[in-house]
């Protein structure tokens, strides 16, 4: 998400190194700098918390139409973001507190903001989640269904959290992570494998089907300049790396013999079929999680052996 005017400046140090040392000695110094604060155990870095904030004005975000204030009574009583929060500073050591809020933005959207070490997710974008997924609940629908539906509007949520939160974790306020691509795909990348790291994987495949019903599949220009992968490809993108984490267990997403014609048939509107006659992304998942663990290994805490939290909880 992101597509407020919140810019993440993480060009400015690299233009800085590159006037002050030659092409060949900018990537023994960008090493070093890498590894420079980075010595001892994830504990010891672990100066701070994920923290949920909650507003308590307009300013900060407080809800001030009735909609908005009946998510904002929801998600307080629900308790869905403290649990995920609990569950984040078990796994990952910041070097600061970041904080982390449902509130009131005026328009569907998440976002990180650097000035104020704070992730969001706006009420308006969990109306967006709600809208979409209770489409698929009809007056035909069982009471399971309509928990599959509720378990998945959650689990999108997560995953936009997760997202935004990616954002955050990489830049020089916390992880300082070197970023090779669009960081847009990355921070997807991001949430996709932590979801799946955390045994979560059914909140990816949820959001993959999100984006994969609300987008146009005839973008313009504008759209293919812009820092986002176009909806489907995000759909594509994190459903390759769902299946590719066990292909035995997700194979039936990209069969198109089986119920889910939906999905192969998206696959084959963006060309980009994860199991395609070319496997052209066979071994993504691997090098993903490897690059995954090799960059962010050093903010990764120890399990806790008394730790009470489920995985499930997130
Ligand atoms: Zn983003």
């Amino acid at each position: 998400m992101s597509r407020s005017a919140i810019v993440i400046s993480m060009l400015v140090p690299f233009a800085v190194a590159c006037q002050a040392v030659s092409p060949e000695d900018a990537g023994d110094t960008l090493e070093k700098q890498l590894h420079a604060d980075l010595k001892g155990s994830a504990q010891e870095r672990d100066k701070g918390d994920f923290v949920v904030a909650v507003p308590q004005s307009v300013d900060d975000g407080a809800a001030t139409t009735d909609l908005n204030r009946e998510w904002e009574r929801f998600t307080r009583k629900e308790g869905h973001l403290e649990r995920t929060v609990k569950l984040l500073n078990e796994e990952f050591a910041l070097p600061r507190d970041l904080s982390v809020a449902y509130l009131e933005c005026g328009e569907a959207n998440a976002f990180f903001d650097p000035a104020n070490d704070q992730v969001g997710l706006c009420y308006e974008m969990l109306q967006e989640i709600a809208e979409v997924v209770s489409a698929r609940i009809t007056s035909e629908s069982s009471a399971a269904d309509i928990k599959a539906a509720e378990k998945a509007a959650l689990g999108i949520s997560d995953a936009i959290l997760m997202h935004e939160i990616g954002h955050a974790l990489i830049s020089e306020r916390f992880w300082d992570v070197p970023v090779l691509g669009e960081e847009e795909d990355v921070v997807d990348d991001f949430s996709t494998l932590v979801l799946i790291e955390l045994d979560r994987p059914d909140a990816a495949e949820a959001t993959a089907r999100f984006w994969a019903t609300t987008d146009p599949m005839s973008p313009d220009w504008e759209a293919y300049a812009g820092v986002h992968s176009l909806n489907p490809q995000r759909y594509a993108n994190i459903m390759c790396l769902v299946y590719g984490s066990n292909p035995k267990k997700y194979g039936h997403l990209t069969n198109p013999y089986k119920p889910d014609h939906t999905v192969k048939q998206t696959f084959e509107a963006v060309g980009r079929d994860c199991t395609g006659e070319s496997d052209y992304r066979d071994g993504e998942f691997d090098q993903k999680i490897t690059a995954f663990y090799r960059l962010i290994g050093p903010w990764v805490l120890p399990d806790d052996p008394t730790s009470t939290s489920q995985p499930d909880a997130i």
